[in-house]
């Protein structure tokens, strides 16, 4: 049967493809020519289109050189120089008047092209840049002195270029760099063609490069297969009598065929790549998996690595299975050809046949060994990193410090782009840390359960989204914000261990890449968030101890003996540095009565307003506290007498002003105040304290509800002491 010919549109496409590029080129340089980019061109439309398409094109190629990749197309090479050379010229006749100033950048890029491209490459752009210039001149753009100036300058600096680059010290170490990459790239390649980049355990596929011995353990595997192979295709030639034996691997893409060990006692053989249907092995890989020919017929070529095969006298080749099904015992896959010749061409006998299979089946082994080896050092340093991670994490101790070595532990772990640790408290989620992109748009941030998927992963006590698969549509934290520029998002609830315990908070991850955040990071993160979870409760647990231990129950303040620890450090820093504090002693008037009349739980409320108006009078610097039942201190840093008098008028007047709604009425308290200060009033914490009591005292004894400052009670005894 024979097959349909093409459409007519898709045979034109095939005839056009290759051309288009240099097509385009083509028009562009005609328009240069043309005068389209002179000043004054009528139709500036017709402009704007060819130096568009020429930008686009040169983008595109741009982006291709720097991927490394190259268009299949024929002239492919050809085309990104070209292009270069019309832009530049279509950006100097722009330039009108200023061209001129723009003719270095056409010698530079004429230099560059001689010295660096090959020769049929540089050639054809540099030919494009001359028809360019003679173009110009004969059709009247430019005068033929010109013309002559602009060629005398780019020969000049091409020839100057080219001897730079030919200088000894020069060539040396371009041709070093260029080895070091060559060899390089001869060995990306051969690890690729053996499964040995792509060799990892199935959990740890996909993770962030390891940060230690890839090249190493990835040279060793190489060298390690080049040996083995060389042995064994040595021991085959030694023993069958072969003149030659190789081994050819299929590229990782497909495309052709490697030759990967060789031992031979023949001069002229052709290195790889070759095609992948050629001679021998291209039956074998076809469907056949063993190919033995002897003698072979006159003309016989079905060797590719000869060019000429004048000598064989018998060949054959035989599949190597593809590795991974040599380790399970199947060799269903061909993943490269054994094959071999001999000068004799007596037919290949049975045992041989055996003996060369054997072989093909001992090779698959030693690639599959490789892989193993490789994937055991890529789980290997990934382990260490998930236990130096995990150390991090032990070694934290406050909440802020274990959000931190959680994130870095992520960070190592998992290729994420901003990940965010978030606290919930009732209804309410903070923000502790967050890291990565835009990671100050998240700092602090508070939000509520049912604004977006982290307040519902933490209700539903569930991992979201399933899969790690986001959109960059659906609101992360507050309604408003989205990771937009993000493809993989995960969220993941901080639960201490036992179902019934409420959920701390979340830890949230999200990489721009599409699908990294599936199995098996889904299965790491859960492991983090698991221990972080751990830790965070230790480190909750940690701060409300600290808490009870340094506050009061009932209003919150501090409690008696941060009072005194925080009394003897402000002290001891007003000593040092020659300056002064204050200290206020306050007790509630009559509240002996106000418990009496209203009850205690009534007396309790009214110590917490009392409470709350000490603690938001004083500043960050200074510190109130409960110094004992109804009676609270105030310690003043840095404050004078005339300042701490004040501040103490201040609370009592404040106080007066509260009042407590009980069932009988309103109620009103007031505040006796004593104030001591450091150094007038006294040098100790002791007679301080006691020169304030001394204060209060007189208050009390004044008519209560007034402020005393020791140093009039020096003056106007009564002292307490002294009282009745
Ligand atoms: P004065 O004006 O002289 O200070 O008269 P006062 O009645 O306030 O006398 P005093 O300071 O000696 O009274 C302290 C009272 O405070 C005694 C106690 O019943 C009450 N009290 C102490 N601690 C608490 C507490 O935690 N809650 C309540 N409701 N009352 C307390
Ligand atoms: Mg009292
Ligand atoms: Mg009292």
């Amino acid at each position: 049967m024979r097959k349909p010919r093409p459409g007519l549109p898709a045979r034109v496409a095939a005839l056009v493809a290759p051309w288009s590029v240099l097509g385009v080129a083509a028009v562009a340089g005609a328009s240069v020519v043309a005068g389209v980019f002179d000043p004054g061109f009528g139709a500036r439309w017709f402009t704007a289109l060819v130096g568009l398409a020429v930008v686009a094109l040169v983008v595109v190629d741009a982006r291709a050189r720097l991927r490394g990749e190259r268009a299949r197309r024929p002239f492919a090479e050809l085309e990104g120089p070209v292009l270069w050379t019309v832009s530049v010229w279509m950006l100097m006749r722009l330039g009108g008047a200023y061209a001129a100033h723009l003719t270095p950048v056409a010698a530079a890029l004429v230099a560059w092209l001689v010295a660096t491209f090959p020769r049929h490459v540089w050639g054809f752009a540099v030919g494009v840049a001359l028809a360019l210039e003679v173009g110009l001149a004969v059709a009247g753009r430019q005068d033929f002195v010109a013309l002559a100036l602009h060629l005398a300058l780019y020969a000049g600096a091409a020839v100057a270029l080219t001897q730079l680059t030919r200088l000894e010290s020069f060539r040396r170490r371009l041709t070093e760099a260029h080895a070091a990459e060559a060899k390089a790239r001869a060995e990306e390649a051969t690890a690729r063609d053996f499964g040995l980049q792509t060799a990892q355990a199935p959990v740890l596929r996909s993770l962030p490069g390891p940060m230690d011995g890839r090249h190493t353990v990835g040279r060793m595997t190489l060298d390690y297969l080049s040996e083995s192979f060389n042995l064994q295709l040595d021991l085959l030639r030694e023993s069958l009598g072969l003149t030659t034996a190789a081994v050819l691997w299929r590229d990782a893409d497909g495309g052709a065929m490697q030759l990967r060990g060789v031992s031979t006692l023949r001069e002229d053989l052709v290195d790889g790549p070759y095609a992948l249907g050629a001679g021998l092995p291209g039956s074998v890989l076809r469907d056949v998996r063993e190919v033995a020919v002897a003698p072979v017929h006159a003309g016989f070529n079905g060797l590719p690595y000869y060019a000429d095969a004048g000598g064989v006298g018998g060949a054959m080749a035989v599949a190597v299975p593809a590795p991974a099904e040599v380790m399970r015992g199947g060799d269903g896959q061909v993943a490269g050809v054994l094959c071999v010749d001999r000068a004799a061409n007596q037919p290949w006998s049975d045992a041989e046949r055996r003996a060369l299979r054997i072989a093909a089946r001992k090779l698959a082994l030693d690639v599959a060994t490789g892989q193993r080896l490789k994937a055991t050092d890529h789980e290997r340093s990934t382990i260490r990193r998930f236990c130096v991670g995990l150390q991090e994490l032990n070694g934290a101790l406050g909440l802020e410090q274990v959000a931190d070595a959680a994130l870095q532990a992520v960070r190592a772990m998992v290729p994420v782009d901003l990940s965010v640790i978030s606290l919930v408290d009732g209804d309410v989620h903070r923000v502790v840390k967050a890291s990565g992109v835009a990671a100050e748009r998240y700092a602090d941030l508070r939000f509520t359960t049912d604004e977006g998927l982290v307040g519902r992963a933490v209700k539903v006590r569930h991992a979201l989204p399933v899969g790690g698969i986001y959109k960059g549509s659906q609101p992360v934290f507050t309604a408003g914000d989205k990771l937009s520029e993000m493809r993989s998002l995960r969220v993941v609830p901080l639960l201490k261990e036992g179902q019934g315990s409420e959920p701390l908070g979340a830890l949230t991850v999200a990489a721009r890449a599409e699908g990294v955040l599936g199995s098996p990071h889904e299965e790491m993160l859960a492991l983090i968030a698991g221990q972080v979870a751990i830790k965070l409760g230790l480190a909750r647990a940690h701060e409300q101890i600290r808490e009870l231990a340094t506050t009061d129950g009932l209003t919150g303040l501090n409690n008696h003996r941060t009072f005194q620890q925080a009394f003897d450090a402000m002290l001891g820093r007003a000593d040092r540095r020659g300056g002064q504090m204050a200290l206020l002693l306050t007790d509630i008037d009559h509240f002996k009565r106000l418990n009496d009349n209203y009850g205690h739980p009534f007396g309790d409320e009214v110590l917490k307003g009392v409470a709350r108006v000490l603690a938001t009078a004083v500043r960050k610097i200074d510190l109130a506290a409960r110094y004992g039942g109804e009676e609270f201190a105030v310690l003043l840093e840095d404050a004078e007498p005339e300042g701490a008098a004040q501040m103490a008028e201040r609370i009592r007047a404040e106080v007066e002003q509260l009042t407590f709604t009980h069932e009988k009425g309103p109620v009103k308290v007031t505040l006796s105040i004593g104030v001591a200060t450091f150094p007038d009033d006294g040098r100790e914490k002791a007679t301080l304290i006691e020169n304030a009591d001394q204060a209060l005292y007189t208050a009390k004894h004044g008519g209560r509800n007034q402020v005393v400052a020791f140093s009039e009670v020096a003056r106007s005894v009564p002292a307490r002491t002294s009282a009745p």
